[in-house]
């Protein structure tokens, strides 16, 4: 489902009606998925002024399309939770900066989408309130964090959806559902009314099932806002940017980083992907990124230290859940202890082990350092070569239940983690799929480019869905 067939439907029929069908397919196809939390009762209403918007004369790029978001994302007036116990039932006092331009544009908001508790996690089965499953298999998962918003995509419920980006959240699951999800230039979209998990790492973005789709809702949620002190200068603008299309394309494969822990079949596919893209003209080269192995580790860092300070804030007086003890000290502590679940408290243990003193410096420190070295090789990169390819992930969507050990479920951010450690964007899009179990399994290529060059992401996108439509 695209946004120009939705918005066909709108202008014959109404946002009204438009409406009324995605409520019902949701109701139909997410018994099997599991991809909302809650789809909101005034998803009528909502049209209902979008249809009279219309007859005034406005001129609304996304009129009467739905849209889902991440249950990390505010909309005034509505529950929003994180997929946490900590924070159910608690009621968002004010719109997030992109939930504002959504609504400017005439988008539907249609529900809230389920993901791991507070975006911790690759599978989205650390909800507090069950997993959701992946549309093409339902034995496995969607991916994750932003786990529902892709199932949601995939399972054609909506034609656009956010989701959010730390280490690997939107394209980790894009991935896993066949869908395309961008992760965005950090500071690029706006972070005011996101719940914070690795400030210095998260940014919103992106789901549909089209390269133009992606484009274009990140068109309208990009852009500078007071509200965000780390959001990017107004000229950074995307209709502002310069927008760089080179053609035909250098594309660079870090060779060095994608040795271990790939499965054959990803890897197979990843080099037929490649190889369809020379043959449309592009140059394919090698490429070295020594520091960039290091990101995962830097990751596992920097993102608990900030998430343990970020989360220092539910205190069970302040917000959601309060779990009365015999003192204000033993509410701190029986409030954590209920409304966090295992994820979330081995992140809090790992980050405030980093921050402590006599820690701090050869742990947290240190990190910071290799960031640098990270941001500093990938710029150099990006002086050679126009966009470096991987797989977005090293293996097909895994099943329920399949990763029991937390080291092995952070493997599956191995190669989106860089990205979020360089600020730079980074687009995944279907590449293939292999066969298992009688189920077609998707799989994602990831490509990276300079900070703000969201262009030639949009770019090579269209490329490899140029291949794909003509080998249909
Ligand atoms: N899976 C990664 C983690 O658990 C990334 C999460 C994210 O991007 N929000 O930290």
């Amino acid at each position: 489902m695209t946004v120009g067939e939705v918005r066909e439907k709108v202008e014959r029929h109404g946002a009204r009606a438009v409406a009324r069908d995605a409520v019902a397919a949701i109701a139909e196809k997410d018994a099997k998925v599991g991809a909302f939390l809650e789809v909101f009762d005034d998803v009528q209403a909502q049209a209902d002024a979008v249809d009279r918007r219309l007859a005034a004369g406005e001129r609304l790029p996304l009129a009467g399309v739905p849209i889902a978001l991440k249950d990390n994302i505010l909309v005034r007036g509505k529950r929003v939770s994180a997929a946490s116990r900590m924070l159910e039932g608690y009621v968002a006092p004010y719109d997030a900066h992109v939930v504002r331009r959504l609504k400017e544009a005439g988008a539907v908001l249609i529900g809230r989408t389920n993901c791991d508790e507070f975006a911790m996690g690759s599978s989205t089965e650390y909800s507090a309130f069950g997993p959701t499953k992946n549309p093409h298999d339902p034995s496995r998962v969607p991916g994750g964090s932003s786990g529902g918003s892709a199932a949601a995509v995939a399972a054609g419920m909506v034609p656009l959806a956010l989701g959010s980006d730390t280490g690997g959240s939107i394209r980790q699951p894009a991935s896993f559902c066949g869908v395309v999800g961008l992760k965005p230039t950090y500071g690029a979209v706006s972070r005011y009314g996101l719940i914070a998990m690795g400030s210095s790492l998260d940014v919103i973005g992106p789901f549909a099932a089209t390269v133009a789709d992606v484009a274009l809702l990140y068109r309208t949620i990009a852009g500078h806002d007071p509200c965000d002190s780390t959001s990017l200068p107004p000229e950074g603008h995307p209709s502002r940017a310069h927008h760089e299309r080179t053609h035909p394309l250098r594309i660079g494969v870090p060779r060095d980083l994608l040795g271990e822990g790939m499965d054959s079949r990803v890897a197979q596919v990843f080099e037929e992907a490649l190889a369809a893209l020379a043959r449309r003209g592009h140059e394919v080269v090698d490429i070295a990124l020594p520091a960039a192995r290091h990101a995962l580790a830097v990751y596992y860092i920097i993102m608990p230290a900030e998430a343990s300070t970020n989360l220092a804030r539910y205190d069970g007086v302040r917000y959601g859940l309060h779990v009365e003890g015999a003192d204000l000290w033993e509410d701190y502590l029986r409030t954590r202890q209920e409304g966090f679940g295992p994820e979330v408290k081995r992140r809090i243990l790992l980050g405030t082990y980093v921050l402590s003193a006599g820690y701090y410096d050869a742990y947290y420190r240190k990190a910071q350092k290799v960031r640098r070295a990270i941001r500093r090789e990938f710029a150099a990169a990006f002086a050679t070569v126009d966009v470096i390819a991987t797989p977005t992930a090293p293996t097909p969507p895994f099943r329920l239940g399949e990763k029991r050990d937390p080291l092995s479920m952070y493997l599956a951010d191995v190669f989106t983690v860089p990205a979020n450690i360089a600020g730079i964007p980074a687009l995944s899009l279907p590449m293939g799929s292999v066969e298992e179990g009688g189920a077609s399994l998707p799989l994602g290529m990831q490509c990276m480019a300079a900070h703000r060059n969201e262009e030639v992401l949009f770019h090579i996108g269209e490329e490899l869905e140029a291949h794909h439509a003509a080998s249909r």
